[in-house]
């Protein structure tokens, strides 16, 4: 274990104060909308939104799961509200979206486990958005993985993301609802049942994982046919979350964007602030 201590210099971060900034921090509390970027404390927002950039997180902001290094809450959810669709439709409508990222809490108590909901939203943006294009970053659809998928599958085309997070040996201590077999399950039925869809998991290092570790999940991923990967740095979001184990260098992670590339995936980013949809605009198709 090294760099455990002090935030080190590469990880420290100014908050702009932009015109656009503002812009997106109004449109969204205007709206009533959430995001991953605030309930998670993400240290790209500064950036993201100054960019007119955010994740919105659908279904609410109280979780199902309780994983440790997340400061989402957990608890009993409410309904799906109805109204979301259309409001998150009007946020890509007046902020200009061409690629958005949507993702959600788990909802283990919804029999789809919210596959509708994602839908509804994509489906929604496209009749007032012409052009947009999608990445849903989803759960893991405990109880109802085939029809979750079957569902999802009505608002292609869009890139479908589900990060593993962090290596199996981890996951009692840091992902206690997750597990890693049904995790990758879900993307490898996703991609057979899809082929054309690009898929997408993202990880956090600095938890405890080993490099050994690490190489067999980057390959486990590309086994079930997984094309997109990110790799990030886990900085603790809350009092009462994980401690940080390590804080990687950021050669270490070029040193990982490499390691992935030859293993074959298409698409890498690899930095100490990458996460799931950090500038996954980029990933637009035409562009
Ligand atoms: Fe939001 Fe993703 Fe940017 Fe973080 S990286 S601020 S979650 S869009
Ligand atoms: Fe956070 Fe885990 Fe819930 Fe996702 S499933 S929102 S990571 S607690």
């Amino acid at each position: 274990m090294k760099n455990r201590g002090k935030l080190p210099v590469w990880l420290k971060r100014r908050m702009p104060a932009s015109a656009t900034y503002g812009d997106t921090r109004n449109t969204l509390k205007d709206l009533e909308l959430e995001t991953i970027c605030t309930n998670a404390n993400c240290p790209n927002r500064g950036q993201c939104w100054d960019r007119g950039t955010a994740t919105v997180l659908i279904l609410g902001n109280v979780c199902t799961r309780n994983c440790k290094f997340c400061s989402v809450g957990h608890g009993k959810p409410e309904p799906p509200a109805a109204d979301e669709p259309d409001r998150i439709a009007e946020m890509s409508k007046r902020m200009g979206v061409k690629y958005l990222v949507i993702t959600s809490v788990d909802r283990d108590d919804l029999p789809d486990g919210g596959a509708g909901h994602f839908a509804a939203v994509v489906n929604r943006c496209r009749e007032l958005n012409d052009g947009m294009q999608f990445e849903l970053l989803t759960g893991d659809f405990r109880d109802s993985m085939d029809e979750s998928i079957e569902i999802l599958g009505t608002a292609l085309p869009f890139v479908f993301s589900h990060n593993v997070e962090t290596v199996p040996s981890l996951y009692t201590k840091a992902r206690p609802g997750g597990n890693y077999e049904r995790s990758l399950d879900l993307l490898r039925k996703f991609k057979n049942r899809f082929s054309d869809t690009p898929t997408k998991s993202s990880m956090m290092f600095g938890l405890g994982e080993t490099d050994e570790e690490v190489i067999e999940v980057l390959k486990d991923l590309r086994s079930v046919g997984v094309d997109r990967v990110a790799m990030g740095q886990y900085l603790k979001p809350s009092k009462e979350s994980l401690d940080v184990v390590e804080y990687v260098e950021p050669a270490k992670f070029d040193w990982w964007g490499e390691k992935a590339k030859e293993l074959g995936f298409s698409w890498v980013m690899s930095s100490p602030f990458t996460r799931s949809s950090y500038h996954a605009e980029l990933e637009r198709t035409d562009q």
